[in-house]
């Protein structure tokens, strides 16, 4: 099959668009014809290379993936082939107290799919059947691939770690991103005020569309100001971090008195100043959200499945440019999520 591979770590140059062998299926799992494959942020760190995942090489990428069941296991009979399918992107062993508990991404042995197992950038990829959830005819392979891992990990920060609550405010920083679009559109749904940064001009009508009622243009004006100043001094309930230093301790600033600060992610780099006397006298909350569970993913997947919840598709490109597709990811040169097609 053709698949987009890298033998050594490195910038984008080091992806490869060739021929490997097709992967075989064992107990209970089904082989998936990739009809889409979502970009994450998550390719890039692996790409690199980061301590945390360590990955065996030659590695493809890709924890996102829409595609139609090719051929199922022995003993599988959940599926058949020609099931349109989504593969769940966090891999849990489903029976350590964790998983016994529901707290599946917090399983032992928790991994993500295209990090701890080659992923979604081929033509072909291997899933557990019991990884496999339907998709609804209505929607696109595309859009399909487009939710699973940025909607699951909003969800989880804002419902599972945030508690967020009508009526409540929340700041999400880069409203263009994968995660920061998904926690836009899920603060609307949960009938929250939603204030949104990007980093263009051109987003801010975009970033409106999908729900946000203030948007701030980082580059041009300090998100802090005009947040103290668009909520009389008071500040937010809620912030969505997940770029880390660049934002960060104007993020902690912000936060009203009991509020909760939620971050998954580290863009611009991984350490950050805290000036603790914000963190006491403001009785604040620091919550570190990864993922989320099997339960918030089904959830989600029922909300795309009705429309509430719309993944935005910023551009579909064939697999083998997914060199061009992670530079552009790369230069932030996107609303929503970029697609691989084989
Ligand atoms: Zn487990």
């Amino acid at each position: 099959m053709k698949a987009v591979i890298f033998r050594q770590h490195g910038g984008p140059g080091v992806l490869e668009y060739t021929e490997v062998p097709d992967p075989s299926i064992g107990p209970d799992e089904v082989l998936v014809r990739v009809k889409a494959c979502a970009l994450n942020h998550l390719d890039l760190w692996i790409r690199q290379g980061i301590p945390a995942y360590r990955i065996s090489l030659p590695h493809i990428s890709g924890c996102d993936v829409a595609g139609i069941v090719e051929r199922v296991a022995a003993g599988v009979t959940t599926l058949r082939a020609g099931d349109r399918v989504v593969l769940a992107p966090g891999l849990s062993c489903w029976a350590c107290p964790e998983c016994r508990a529901g707290a599946d991404h917090a399983c032992a042995s928790y991994g993500i799919r295209g990090a701890a197992t080659d992923g979604g950038y081929a033509e072909f990829t291997v899933a557990a059947a019991r990884d496999v959830l339907p998709i609804p005819p209505t929607l696109a392979f595309e859009v399909a691939a487009a939710f699973p891992l940025v909607f699951l990990t909003a969800w989880h920060m804002l419902v599972g770690r945030a508690n967020l609550q009508a009526g409540e405010s929340v700041l999400v920083h880069a409203a263009g991103s994968g995660v920061g679009h998904a926690a836009v559109q899920i603060a609307r749904h949960l009938r929250a005020t939603v204030y949104a940064t990007v980093g263009d001009d051109a987003k801010i009508p975009k970033a409106q569309a999908l729900g946000a009622d203030q948007v701030i243009n980082y580059r041009r004006e300090d998100f802090e100001a005009r947040l103290k100043e668009l909520t009389g001094g008071r500040g937010v309930q809620v912030v969505i971090e997940h770029i880390g230093p660049e934002t960060w301790e104007r993020s902690v600033r912000v936060l009203a008195k009991r509020g909760r600060l939620v971050t998954c992610g580290a863009t611009s780099g991984p350490s950050v100043p805290l000036d603790l006397r914000y963190v006491f006298s403001r009785q604040l909350s620091l919550l570190g959200s990864m993922m989320g569970t099997r339960a918030d993913l089904e959830q989600v997947a029922r909300l795309v499945g009705q429309g509430t919840l719309k993944p935005i598709v910023d551009t579909v490109l064939p697999l083998r440019d997914a060199r061009a597709a992670q530079e552009r990811m790369l230069r932030r040169d996107v609303f929503g999520k970029l697609v691989l097609v084989p």
